[in-house]
């Protein structure tokens, strides 16, 4: 699927893989641990470039939670904040590792 946010490039958006939830849940609570080696996990393990893989680790957030504001309140995956306007992926995460 390809996702977009209006404030990161590329501004047309990016292609990501279709996560399964095992592999959000892994991603999620690598992200916690160390942004690097999450990225440098998604590089390796879905053939993706720097670039690509960053943006994906950049838009991971805790459940309900902008990662660009303050907003708590998202509820959808892949979702637009409507507070400052950034993409959050919103994976439902929540269950893992609370
Ligand atoms: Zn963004
Ligand atoms: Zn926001």
């Amino acid at each position: 699927m390809v996702v977009k946010c209006e404030k990161c490039l590329p501004i047309e958006g990016l292609e990501i893989p279709d996560f399964t939830s095992a592999e959000k849940s892994s991603l999620y609570s690598m992200k916690n641990q160390s942004s690097i080696h999450s990225t440098k996990f998604i590089i390796d393990n879905f053939n993706l470039n720097h670039q690509q893989a960053k943006y994906i680790v950049t838009h991971i957030n805790h459940y309900g939670k902008c990662n660009s504001c303050t907003f708590d309140k998202l509820d959808e995956e892949y979702i637009k904040c409507p507070k400052c306007g950034a993409l959050n992926f919103n994976w439902p995460t929540n269950e893992i590792g609370g």
